[in-house]
């Protein structure tokens, strides 16, 4: 987070960017500052925050301190003290509204993340959300999950087990009490919209009166290629074009104040209540889009600022983002002229208020968060089967180890899954894959291996829900994809690398139990597998006919260093991997290292024979040194083109 004040990206608009910079304040004009009695106006509160992500409890360490004005530091985090400083800011208003433009969940908090979300869901029920929009992560499961299980709280197999938990009050999850909103993403097959693409909200004009104000909500373009909300039926529109056709829209249906909520965002500085030297998507889509959106509200790059930017004619608008991991609850005041309803744009303020943890908590949120994390430690605890001896990333000569293989063969039980209840954005059936790989050691990115499974004497080796959980994943699902045996082969080869100023890296593939190949430790890079020294069944790699693999969306996407792999066709979206391989294990209920036999070393004895130098990635840090959740390094850690530097983190 360190590089937050620099510029970024290149700005085609140089000259508008160049008057944007306003300080630590964001009032539209001096005006707005003075105008504290407004009799005459109609006042409109907009409170949001964004991409809490499930931290109910605090914000990981990584993101528990912010900076404001003058380099000073604010300890921040927790929906408990979220609720008390809503309170407060609500107070004596009549007309507010609590949103948030998106990745609300996937929540990486344990409790949140293990018990499907709900907890989070009924954190923001109970903080009175109004409405939202749909994030990449609210994609991370399946548009179904989104829209039927956690909005409309039906159920699916196996209720207390995978979702409809009992919450903090007693009751089977019923789902938000708010709805989820995306202009932009629609169905590949028909275009349709999964979601609606706009709301309208009535507010109190007094005398019995009440005006219309529009949201429109984005969703980040291309989530759906993203490692971990990879629908293959899914597809996004252009974010500009989209907030302006549907501006238009409310426009014609008599809306004056149009709110624009969107899940991408930009970077402006180190000050999370002010604005410099701005530049990102978000940043160049504001510039432009229509001047009848009034506000524009950004999420996904886990930054924050508060500044107001001119529209296409000239006239500032707020342009905010509220940090990450409920550290901060951004609100903008409008006014409306109550006759037209128009907002009074000089009358606009706006400011980033950091969720502090100096006041008392909300004693309902509280007992909230008090509840889910023990139901956590209880569901850590619950046993899912046996396991015979340890498991771990213990490596032999050839790149194995039992951790690795382990891995491998619940990819291939993944990728023979029939399609879930609750699965429906493939455009493919799910044929069944006929191997599976996985990353142990990647050139790139992170490894979805994060533990090993050790045996535990005291409890005969049973293997806990925790444990499990703790060991595999990072939140992206299994796919199964068809590919050429020449894309096998070459994947393989890609295995090894010279790095710059020489050496041989070597980054170990793991295979599923019916898969065995051998390299040759004289070869150079890229040089080194016979495709008929690789048996898959028994039956030598055929480079000219087609398979079906299953590996995490992760590999698959090129995030971390095999690029052979990208081209694969019919892909199959496939559960998540925290959830998966929890299932695997239950369902197999007794698990057993395997002997390590699948890769073996050609030619290891012979002078020269070289099997190359193995780098298990660390866990990536923040600036302050703070190992990073699991998602976000993974994320942060990707191979994927980035814009001059800055990474989005989610
Ligand atoms: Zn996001």
């Amino acid at each position: 987070m360190a590089e937050l004040g620099r510029r970024m990206f290149f700005t085609a608009a140089g000259a508008l960017a160049t008057v944007t910079a306003v300080g630590t304040h964001a009032f539209a004009s001096g005006h707005a500052r003075d105008a504290r009695t407004a009799d005459e106006y109609v006042d409109v509160q907009l409170l949001n925050i964004t991409d809490l992500h499930g931290y109910l409890q605090a914000a990981p360490a990584s993101n528990a301190v912010i900076t404001g004005a003058g380099g000073k530091k604010y300890t921040v985090g927790g929906v408990a003290y979220m609720a008390a400083h809503l309170e407060r800011l609500r107070a004596g208003r009549a007309n507010s509204l609590f949103f948030a433009p998106g990745d609300l969940f996937s929540g990486w908090e344990f409790p949140a993340e293990s018990l499907a979300d709900e907890p989070t869901i009924e954190a923001l029920n109970r903080m009175g959300m109004n409405f939202a929009s749909a994030g990449n992560h609210e994609f991370d499961k399946s548009p179904a999950f989104l829209s039927q299980h956690m909005v409309d709280g039906i159920s699916y197999p196996t209720v207390d087990w995978d979702n409809s938990f009992v919450d903090s009050a007693g009751q089977r999850f019923h789902g938000a009490n708010f709805a989820y909103y995306s202009a932009n993403m629609v169905w590949a097959k028909d275009g349709r919209t999964v979601l609606p693409p706009y709301n309208i909200e009535w507010v109190d004009a007094g005398r019995g009166r009440r005006l219309p104000v529009g949201f429109i909500h984005l969703t980040v373009l291309g989530s759906e290629l993203m490692p971990a909300s990879y629908q293959p039926g899914l597809r996004s529109l252009d974010q500009l074009a989209t907030a302006d056709r549907c501006a238009a829209e409310l426009k014609a249906r008599g809306v004056n104040a149009i709110v624009l909520s969107m899940h991408d965002g930009a970077v402006a500085g180190g000050d999370f209540n002010s604005g410099t030297n701005p530049s990102g998507p978000a940043y160049e889509l504001a510039l432009r889009c229509s001047p009848d959106i009034d506000a524009i509200v950004c999420g996904h790059w886990h930054t924050a600022f508060n500044m107001m930017v001119p529209d296409p004619n000239g006239v500032r608008r707020p342009f905010v983002e509220a940090g990450c991991h409920g550290q901060i609850i951004n609100e903008i005041n409008l006014r409306l002229d109550p006759a037209t309803g128009k907002v009074i744009r000089e009358l606009t303020t706006s400011t980033n208020h950091p969720n502090t943890r100096d006041v008392a908590p909300h004693p309902e949120l509280a007992e909230v968060v008090k509840y889910w994390a023990g139901y956590g430690t209880r569901r850590a605890a619950v046993p899912l089967g046996k396991q015979t001896a340890s498991f771990t990333r213990t490596r032999n000569e050839a790149g194995e180890s039992t951790m690795g293989d382990l891995v491998a063969d619940w990819a291939l039980w993944a990728g023979r899954q029939p399609q879930g209840p609750m699965n429906d954005a493939n455009l493919d059936p799910p044929t069944p894959a006929d191997l599976a790989v996985i990353a142990i050691a990647p050139r790139l990115g992170q490894a979805i291996i994060a533990g090993d499974l050790v045996y535990d004497a005291a409890t005969d080796g049973t293997v806990a829900f925790g444990k499990a959980w703790n060991a595999v994943g990072f939140g992206d699902p299994i796919v199964t994809a068809t590919v050429t045996g020449q894309q096998i082969h070459d994947a393989l080869e890609q295995q090894w690398t010279v790095p710059v100023g020489g050496g041989l890296k070597y980054a170990p593939l793991a295979v599923s139990a019916n898969v065995r190949y051998s390299f040759d430790a004289t070869g150079p890079a890229g040089n080194r597998v016979d495709p008929a020294d690789v048996l898959i069944d028994g039956r030598p790699l055929d480079v000219s006919r087609s398979y079906r693999i299953a590996a995490p969306s992760y590999t698959l996407l090129n995030q971390d260093g095999y690029p052979a792999f990208t081209g694969f066709a019919q892909p199959f979206r496939h559960n998540r991997d925290f959830e998966s391989f929890v299932a695997y294990v239950k369902e197999r209920g007794r698990i057993e290292p395997a002997p390590l036999n699948r890769v073996t070393v050609k030619n290891g004895g012979v002078t020269g024979a070289r099997i190359g130098e193995i780098h298990a990635p660390e866990r990536l840090r923040s600036a302050a040194g703070v190992v990073l959740p699991r998602a976000e390094a993974a994320a942060l850690a990707a191979n994927r083109p980035t814009a001059e530097g800055f990474r989005v983190p989610c």
